[in-house]
């Protein structure tokens, strides 16, 4: 075994087990050493989108403190202390993104109560809205009826992280359609279409990853953190729906929560259940 190499993924146990006989337990470790460096890497990495924007702050605190105070013009330090005010936001904005996967993780799963999809969409879009600042145009269609059982807050913050994605990854001039709509097989799907930059096939899959971006310098540039797309996915899945993602590089995108109709409340559910 230990030749073969095979002894790295399987732990072993020889024991004496009656006269001339042994006893061999072997058990399947490839699991848990996949889970250990999975850890292993998100450590590096969340230690690594730390240090970027402190290395970057500390960097500007050091200029000023250097600098006469005569040497700069007002104009030129209101420019440095925005830009340390942006890399402060990245850094409260991935703690905050770090906070939440972390109580999707440790809270178990509970079925939750209706929850009124259009509110959280309605919140969203202004906070979409305020970050486009009049740069692109959204057309939105909403299904007032349908609720979903679940989690209002961790429903929030899936719904919204497709809508600034949509935002941050459309050049000025494009378009932005919300969806929420029921689907044919009596679930739900909520769905944000743009017609920004798109994605290679490839990439696909890797979306999901923690940290992945296509376009690392664009992703921070647009104060991303790399963990909207991970929250989104680990959301769906905690609700029993599925996190769609179709692309064109240089046409678009489609982002779909596709809700199963066993999550899916009614107007007429709704007597038998208290609203969130
Ligand atoms: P980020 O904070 O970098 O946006 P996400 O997990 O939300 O992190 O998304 C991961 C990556 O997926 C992004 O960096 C970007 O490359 C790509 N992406 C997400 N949404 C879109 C979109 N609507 N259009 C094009 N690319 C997108």
């Amino acid at each position: 075994l230990e030749r073969g190499g095979l002894a790295r993924t399987l732990s072993l146990h020889l024991a004496p087990y009656g006269v001339g006989q042994f006893l061999m337990v072997t058990r399947d470790i490839t699991q848990i050493e996949r889970l250990e460096n999975t850890r292993k890497d998100f450590v590096a990495n969340v230690s690594h989108e730390m240090r970027t924007p402190l290395t970057v702050l500390s960097g500007f605190v050091e200029t000023l403190q250097d600098m006469p105070g005569d040497a700069l013009t007002d104009e030129q330090r209101r420019h440095y202390l925005d830009l340390m005010a942006q890399q402060a936001h990245n850094m409260q904005a991935l703690v905050a993104d770090l906070l939440t996967l972390s109580s999707l993780e440790s809270t178990p799963n509970r079925e939750g109560a209706p929850v009124l999809v259009t509110a959280l969409v309605r919140t969203a879009l202004a906070q979409a809205q305020a970050l486009s600042a009049g740069q692109h145009t959204f057309d939105v269609r909403l299904d007032e009826t349908l609720r979903i059982l679940g989690q209002d807050t961790e429903l929030a913050s899936a719904v919204g992280n497709l809508l600034t994605n949509a935002v941050r990854y459309t050049p000025a001039g494009g378009a932005i359609t919300v969806l929420w709509e029921s689907t044919p097989d009596g679930g739900a799907a909520y769905r944000v279409r743009d017609t920004g930059i798109g994605i290679e096939p490839a990439d696909i899959p890797r979306l999901t990853e923690r940290f992945f971006r296509v376009d690392r310098g664009r992703s921070r540039a647009t104060g991303g953190t790399g963990l909207g797309l991970a929250i989104a996915k680990h959301v769906a899945m905690r609700h029993e729906a599925t996190l769609d993602i179709r692309s064109t590089p240089g046409k678009g995108s489609v982002f779909s929560i596709l809700f199963p109709a066993a999550r899916v409340c009614r107007p007429d559910d709704l007597l038998r259940a208290p609203a969130q």
